[in-house]
């Protein structure tokens, strides 16, 4: 460790802080920059720091910004746009050491977590009480409650529940001076004031450390159920899925797979189903959840689904598998083809339809293979676009098809991404999303609340895709 990081000695054990080759690699990237081939640019830290108090964060952050070195937080590392890597150096600041659930008050649904606590704990926690948290991500298993915040994440059954946004009722955060601040309240709803645990949350680590939050359960359900539907043809599948969604079938979860993904996800798990688009199901109630189920199998079946099936939770892995294998089976599914990094645009759901149709006008055009899947009842669809590495030309189509995809999406009111966040690899896209008078917006509030840009420097904000900081594009304009 160079002279510039002994500080970091003075506030913590040594065994708190390493610069070992393994630690700073593993700290370099997150699940897409150490796996893909894509966009590697994995950046190395100077030094990985393990905290396991606020006031050890608040010490840290307060000496790194009076020497002007960036502190880019790190919890499970399973980002999928580069948001945790430290593109400038500095300190990575691991938060996985701060791992407890400091309380759970099953009277008021109310659990108080530290940062680095995983989805499983949480689950394990409330399950005691027969609470759940319903907005956990599919990547709940392996990631942790500071990143779902920072990220604002959310999963399968977003369309019921909401976001991890929503869930959210207080936070501890410490800012880039040190100072610690809570923000939110543990009341259900409060209106006392700017609304700043909201501005945290999706801040991806830029405006300040979340340290500790609050989060809202959910009752289990005591009924729950699966559900699959097979269609001829994408036009009918996604009418359906509009339609439940319209109609106002009360469907926890509603996922949609093309006929490649389906084909793709087939040929991996064997399943003898036909290579048609599909549509998954789940649904979750107190009671009468078989009228809830006639009311979408009603809608399904105006839509000639080949086929429509139910299972009770104990089948239901069964039902699902083909949708719950297909990440693996994409990435096994030809060696010479490999995914560009896993595109996330959401749109309302009437364009639901017509953005996968756009997605399968594009990959006819371009001979290339774009499985579609993802969340679609909250209109959210993932694609996978599939090129070949070694062919330079295929590599530059593959981009234009993935670019385009996010340009259709923000120019019918929806989002480049739903629920991976900016990180660097969609910061090109922020103006297009927002306009550059709301993007301004946006830095004048991280200058206002980190003057120095310590906090995860060189992402979200577009003029950092040339390496600048904040505060260094607000000296030159
Ligand atoms: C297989 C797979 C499936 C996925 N499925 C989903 C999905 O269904 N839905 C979804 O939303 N995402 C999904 N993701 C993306 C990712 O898992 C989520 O964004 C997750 O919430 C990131 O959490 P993490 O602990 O890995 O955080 P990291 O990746 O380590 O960090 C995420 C961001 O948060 C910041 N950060 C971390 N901790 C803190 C803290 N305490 N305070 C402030 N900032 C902090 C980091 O600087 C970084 O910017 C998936 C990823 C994979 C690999």
């Amino acid at each position: 460790m160079t002279e510039d990081y002994e500080f970091l000695t003075d506030i913590l054990d040594e065994t708190q802080v390493s610069t070992t080759e393994e630690t700073l690699t593993e700290h370099s990237g997150d699940w897409a920059t150490l796996s893909e081939w894509i966009t590697p640019e994995p950046v190395e830290p100077a030094v990985v720091v393990y905290p396991e108090t606020t006031a050890e964060v608040a010490a840290v952050l307060e000496a790194a910004t009076e020497r002007d070195i960036p502190v880019t937080p790190y919890a499970a590392g399973t980002s999928l746009e580069g948001n945790p890597v430290p593109s400038h150096g500095g300190i990575s600041m691991n938060l996985t050491k701060m791992n407890a659930v400091l309380d759970v008050r099953p009277e008021d649904f109310q659990i108080d977590v530290e940062p680095g606590v995983m989805g499983p704990d949480i689950v394990e926690a409330a399950g005691k009480h027969g609470l759940f948290f319903p907005p956990l991500p599919s990547s709940g298993d392996i990631s942790t409650i500071g990143g779902m915040i920072a990220n604002a994440a959310s999963g399968m059954q977003t369309v019921k529940y909401g976001e991890v946004a929503d869930w959210v009722l207080e936070l501890e955060v410490v800012l880039a001076d040190g100072s610690v601040i809570t923000t939110g309240s543990k009341a259900p709803k409060t209106s006392a004031g700017y609304n700043l645990r909201d501005l945290f949350v999706g801040s991806e680590g830029t405006l300040g450390i979340v340290t500790r939050a609050t989060l809202e359960l959910a009752g289990r359900p005591a009924q729950i159920r699966g559900g699959r539907a097979i269609f001829e043809t994408l036009d009918d599948a996604t009418a359906a899925v509009t339609d439940v969604v319209t109609a106002g079938v009360d469907v926890a979860k509603i996922e949609l797979m093309d006929t490649q993904s389906a084909r793709i996800s087939n040929a991996y798990t064997g399943a003898d189903l036909p290579d048609t688009p599909m549509v998954f199901l789940e649904f979750h109630a107190d009671h009468s959840i078989e009228e809830e189920i006639e009311f979408c199998r009603s809608v399904i079946e105006s839509h000639g689904p080949l086929a429509f099936e139910t299972a009770g939770e104990e089948e239901m892995d069964k039902l699902w598998e083909a949708r719950k294998e297909l990440a693996y089976a994409l990435s096994e599914y030809d060696p010479d083809l490999q995914p560009l990094h896993a595109g996330d645009v959401t749109v309302p759901i009437s364009e639901y339809g017509p953005t996968i149709e756009y997605a399968k006008t594009q990959a006819n055009e371009t001979g290339l293979l774009v499985p579609c899947f993802g969340h679609a009842g909250d209109g959210n669809v993932h694609y996978a676009v599939l090129v070949d590495p070694e062919d330079d030309a295929e590599v530059e189509r593959g981009k234009e098809v993935y670019a385009a995809l996010v340009d259709r999406a923000i120019a019918v009111g929806g989002t480049a991404t739903g629920e991976h966040g900016v990180g660097r690899g969609k910061r090109e896209y922020l103006v297009d999303e927002h306009g550059e008078d709301t993007v301004e917006a946006m830095r004048a509030i991280k200058r206002a609340l980190d003057p120095t840009d310590t906090l995860n420097p060189g992402k979200i904000f577009p003029e950092t895709t040339t390496g600048e900081r904040v505060r260094e594009h607000t000296e030159t304009t």
